[in-house]
């Protein structure tokens, strides 16, 4: 069916490019390109043989756009799937302007030198996307993107109004490390250490990094404490999910993540000011990421389940009704499938899957769109076919 460029090669794409290889009738060709392309080469001579997608690899730096563009223009794909950092978001959707090309991601952007992340970059784009008859997809991971589907299709099937959304995250999972992070370290550490917020009224309410903290019994995980965050499908669903009344998003962190973090940051370790040493300039979060465990190197260790999803509370036919929809993945399985844990697992699946729907033009509108204003249901049905599977509980223990 078609052909596409993904940049990028750690732990998502790794994912995303295997699912691909997978779905071959949709996926007929790949480009992986990335900054360092031996991880991409040896990718595709792990899959080569094994499947039936055409793969081919480059060289990008995608922090420049003439760079990008020169190679969407020699690879001619029909789609760029962004599976970088999200710094790169906006120079690869100058690129995909220029070249018309349509453009998927799973995490919105982030100047490098501000940890502060938010859509107003991205949703500035979408007259340009528009106008180029193309369509940009935004937030095809687990976090946003799936949650941001169940919160579309609970609304479509479940609810008249949805008034309260909790998003829960957890990851049950155990590494055997005493301080690792399941994804890229530099990216996960901007998160949570920054301020937390939710959604109200109308406005955010702001809090200190893991001020809130509940508890929750997680179906087929159990009881984990849990961490209000800010996140960045709040500030989309706030506009897309009409009658809102408050969104949340929780997290769950075990006490000897939290005491090394806390520890990190209070000697400056986790600082994203550039610092003096030795004669040359460094920024301490980035020589962190480069002492702690690389993410892909987690899976075969990771033991355990995740189980994200989310708790709705809204009104049908008059009535209260209340609803959890939520897909548990076990990490080991998704290491024997794709030598992945499930935190590059549940983002790098729907990361394909969002490629595929624009692919094959089941989501066909241009312009720049969250992935709530699109149908839930295909999305819904591929996650079953795909490897992650969704349960609902129209009966969940809410959270105070
Ligand atoms: P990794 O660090 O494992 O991989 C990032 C990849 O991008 C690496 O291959 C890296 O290349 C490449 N890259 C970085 N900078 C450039 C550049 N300038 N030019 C070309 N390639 C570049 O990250 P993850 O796979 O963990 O995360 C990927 C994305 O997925 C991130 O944006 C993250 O925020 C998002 N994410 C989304 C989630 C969701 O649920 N929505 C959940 C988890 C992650 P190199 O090998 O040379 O370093």
């Amino acid at each position: 069916m078609g052909k596409v460029l993904i940049i990028g090669c750690g732990g998502v794409a790794s994912v995303a490019i295997q699912k691909c290889c997978q779905n071959s009738e949709v996926f007929e060709e790949i480009c992986i390109a990335s900054r360092t392309v031996s991880k991409c080469d040896a990718l595709k001579e792990q899959l080569e043989g094994k499947t039936k997608t055409k793969i081919t690899t480059a060289q990008v730096d995608a922090d420049n756009v003439d760079e990008l563009i020169a190679l969407i223009e020699k690879v001619k794909p029909d789609l760029v799937l962004n599976l970088a950092l999200p710094y790169q978001d906006l120079t690869i959707m100058d690129a995909c302007l220029a070249t018309k090309v349509h453009y998927v991601d799973t995490a919105n952007y982030e100047p490098e030198d501000t940890a502060k992340f938010e859509y107003k970059w991205q949703w500035a784009y979408r007259e340009r996307f528009e106008k180029a008859g193309i369509t940009a997809l935004l937030g095809s991971g687990f976090d946003p993107g799936v949650t941001s589907v169940f919160s579309a299709y609970a609304l479509k099937h479940y609810f008249d109004e949805i008034n309260y959304i909790d998003i829960l995250d957890c990851n049950g999972g155990d590494h055997g490390y005493p301080f690792a992070t399941n994804f890229n370290p530099e990216i996960n550490i901007r998160e949570v250490a920054a301020n937390g917020s939710y959604w109200e009224d109308g406005h955010w309410v702001e809090t200190k990094p893991m001020e809130i903290k509940r508890v929750y019994d997680f179906p087929q995980v159990g009881e984990k404490d849990m961490y209000l965050l800010h996140h960045e499908e709040i500030e989309s669903l706030a506009l897309n999910i009409p009658g809102i009344k408050r969104i949340r998003f929780f997290m769950t962190f075990g006490q000897s993540y939290l005491t090394h973090l806390k520890c990190l940051e209070n000697v400056g370790m986790t600082s994203i000011e550039p610092i003096m040493y030795e004669g040359k300039e460094i920024v301490p979060l980035q020589f962190l990421k480069a002492v702690l465990p690389d993410p892909a190197s987690l899976g075969p260790r990771t033991v355990g389940k995740t189980n994200i999803g989310c708790i709705f509370v809204g009104k049908k036919d008059g009535k209260e009704k209340k609803l959890y929809i939520y897909n548990v993945c076990d990490h080991q399985e998704c290491y024997k499938e794709v030598g992945s844990q499930a935190v590059s697992y549940t983002t790098g699946v729907p990361a394909m899957i969002g490629a595929m729907m624009i692919l094959n033009g089941t989501w066909n509108k241009a312009g720049v769109y969250n992935i709530e204003e699109f149908d839930p249901d295909p999305f819904m049905e591929e996650l079953n076919k795909w490897g992650l599977p969704w349960i609902i509980d129209e009966n969940p223990t809410l959270i105070d």
